[in-house]
């Protein structure tokens, strides 16, 4: 608090020397405007957050950021609850606006990936102030003084400085701006805040489907995920679901000598790599009985938007040293809109120097299956399943006996995970298309749609409970090191996210 008194007394003695138009100050957007002048307490207050340790298996730690957040929602009149499970606590806060109808609800998580700071050039939670990114040359600088400028470029480099404690900061500077510009809360708020993402999400259905009351809300916002690689700001209606499955297929019940056996023994490593070519096309199409039906088709609004993202796929091509792509020409963008069939990994007996001449025993490979809206996840394992069958296969779920193998030709052994489902909300429904329409009086430019994103999120978690229309509302930079080392947030995009954040909060709907 101190801090703050401080930034607004060094806001005001700067003034004299550029005081606006009464023009210019009339233009000036408010938010931006407290922004500008307390950008140092803000950074200190997204700074200290950070500072706490958040790998979700750490109880002690985790338990912490809860507390810091919990304290910052209340310093802001948040009425806050912590909904306590088997696992990390949820963060939940609410906020109730005289005469209101609506509820906007507001998702991000507190936990970040694990760190190995080894591979990190600052400790992962000692936030860092760069003047540029790291791979540009990017110099560790002193963070400002109150009332000191920041330069939009410079990044904070910590862990969760993108994904994704900084939206939570965002979306709290958002409420202080507005009350300072004396704006007035359009609707009811909710914010929930998890403690697990990055661990999978594990004990989220069951804290949501408890509280299905308390979370009840007309819109759910999910702050997380990237913005687009063009730095435009991006808004995602779906996510695609996923499930895994692993896949074992067997020769002899032990490693044969290849010159005494070749010829003779059949070899796995060479069965599994035909069972799994025999599932695509060379434009990398699923040959996989049944695997596009039930998709549910994009509608007029989605189509449209996909015509006008940013074509970007040449340049992807030449960063990652690809002269062709899969697909048949269409693009990354529309591609991501269809259910995939991606081979993870295969592994089998030893390669290059520690070869040894054997036929393998068994080879494995684990598949993932990313799943768009209308696919079951558990009809989708079984379509793979038929397909292997048809390639000859017996198919079993345990470890086969001799008894088994003397009687079967070809055995795969499959395992798979539950997965869970798509989400995709449609554009044109009114709350997606105020949303859209909030972004754009915030940024100035119409942002990036995109029907769906590639990843896989359990948004299905909170839809299935609240029977909302759940929308992906990113802040942070693409090139933010996300789950890796040298995780940063590019300060501009937290400014923007703060904007974006209180444009949301004050629409009128
Ligand atoms: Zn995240």
């Amino acid at each position: 608090m101190k801090s703050f008194v401080l930034a607004f007394a060094g806001f005001t003695l700067l003034l004299p020397a550029v005081v606006p138009t009464v023009q210019a100050q009339q233009n000036l957007n408010p938010i931006r405007a407290y922004r500008e002048a307390h950008e140092a307490p803000i950074i200190n207050e997204l700074v200290a957050l950070l500072a706490i340790p958040n790998v979700a298996s750490d109880k002690v730690n985790i338990r912490k950021n809860a507390a810091k957040i919990m304290a910052m929602m209340q310093q802001r009149g948040i009425t806050t609850k912590l909904l306590e499970g088997n696992g990390p606590p949820v963060v939940f806060g609410e906020v109730k606006t005289p005469g209101a109808t609506r509820t906007i609800a507001l998702y991000a998580h507190y936990d970040g990936q694990a760190v190995d700071p080894s591979k990190w050039a600052d400790a992962p939670f000692t936030p860092t102030l760069r003047d540029q990114p790291l791979d540009a040359g990017g110099k560790a600088i002193p963070f400002p003084k109150a009332g000191e400028k920041f330069n939009p470029e410079w990044r904070i480099y910590a862990r969760s400085a993108s994904d994704d404690k900084s939206p939570i900061v965002a979306m709290m500077i958002a409420l202080d701006a507005l009350k300072a510009a004396n704006i007035s809360l359009s609707c009811n708020l909710k914010f929930l805040f998890e403690g697990e993402e990055e661990a999978g999400s594990t004990h989220l259905e069951e804290l949501v489907t408890r509280h299905k009351e308390l979370l009840k809300a007309d819109v759910w916002l999910c702050a997380d995920g990237p913005v687009h690689q063009t730095r435009k700001q991006l808004l995602y209606f779906g996510v695609r679901g996923v499930v895994t499955m692993t896949m074992t297929v067997y020769g002899a019940n032990r490693g044969l000598h290849s010159g005494h056996y070749g010829n003779w023994s059949p070899n796995p490593a060479m069965r599994l790599a035909k069972l799994l070519a025999s599932m695509k096309d060379d434009n990398g199409r699923v040959l996989v009985a049944g695997f596009y039906d039930d998709v549910v088709p994009l509608g007029v609004e989605e189509k449209k938007a996909l015509q006008a993202m940013p074509h970007t796929d040449a340049e992807l091509m030449r960063e990652y040293g690809l002269a062709a792509v899969d697909g048949a020409g269409r693009t990354l963008a529309e591609l991501i809109n269809e259910p995939s069939l991606n081979l993870d990994g295969i592994r089998s007996e030893y390669v290059g120097s520690e070869s040894r001449t054997i036929i393998p025993a068994e080879a494995t490979a684990t598949l993932d299956l990313r799943l768009v809206k209308g696919i079951d996840p558990r009809k989708q394992v079984e379509r793979v399943i038929a397909h292997i069958k048809k390639q000859g296969y017996f198919v079993t779920t345990s470890e086969p006996d001799q008894a088994t193998r003397l009687k079967y030709p070809l055995i795969a052994r499959l395992n798979s995970g539950d997965g869970y489902p798509a989400v995709r909300t449609p554009m044109n429904l009114p709350i997606a298309q105020k949303l859209i329409a909030a972004v754009e009086k915030a940024m100035g430019y119409k942002p990036v749609l995109a029907p769906t994103l590639g990843g896989s999120v359990p948004l299905y978690i909170i839809e299935r409970a609240t029977n909302a229309p759940q929308i992906g509302l990113p802040t942070v930079n693409h090139d933010n090191n996300q789950h890796s080392a040298n995780e940063n947030l590019r300060l501009q995009n937290f400014w923007d996210g703060i904007e974006i954040f209180a444009e949301v909060m004050a629409m009128r709907w």
